[in-house]
């Protein structure tokens, strides 16, 4: 799963990708955890769309940053993602999205590249099928089911 630990991810795609996730963080409604979290996302067609996390104080309304990005490209109509790159100010280690996100990504495909990336700029790779096995995505609402159900 551990797919790479680089600090050499140096196309122009990924660098503008990862610093617009750097910049996003920094627009973070935080301050109730006092976490920033920074994201964006590349889609097929070339476009970048970021997020941060904005807080609420009814804790629970509290949207991730992934989730505030893929919600901002849907609603401009795109709905194919190539690429994801999230960050925080965590200096050990790398910040992974929670399960809400992961399954917000997955009703778009699995196949999604998924960059973690430090502060510094290091960064690790997953892809969402990785992160997210045996999802539950659209195709799981076409499969036939059972007409009839056991009672024990
Ligand atoms: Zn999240």
């Amino acid at each position: 799963m551990d797919k790479q630990i680089v600090n050499g991810f140096s196309s122009n795609e990924l660098q503008e990708l990862f610093h617009k996730a750097h910049l996003a963080k920094h627009r973070a409604h935080c301050p109730y955890s006092q976490f920033r979290v920074g994201a964006a996302l590349l889609t097929t067609t070339g476009k970048i769309y970021t997020g941060c996390n904005v807080e609420n104080a009814a804790y629970p309304l509290s949207t991730c940053a992934e989730r505030t990005a893929v919600v901002k490209a849907v609603s401009d109509g795109e709905k194919s993602f190539k690429k994801i790159a999230i960050t925080s100010d965590v200096e050990i280690g790398f910040t992974g999205p929670c399960g809400s996100c992961r399954q917000t990504l997955a009703e778009f495909g699995l196949d999604m590249d998924i960059y973690l990336i430090s502060p510094n700029n290091e960064a690790k790779m997953y892809t969402l099928r990785d992160l997210l096995p045996i999802a539950f995505t659209p195709q799981d609402l076409q499969k036939p089911r059972a007409s009839h159900d056991i009672i024990l």
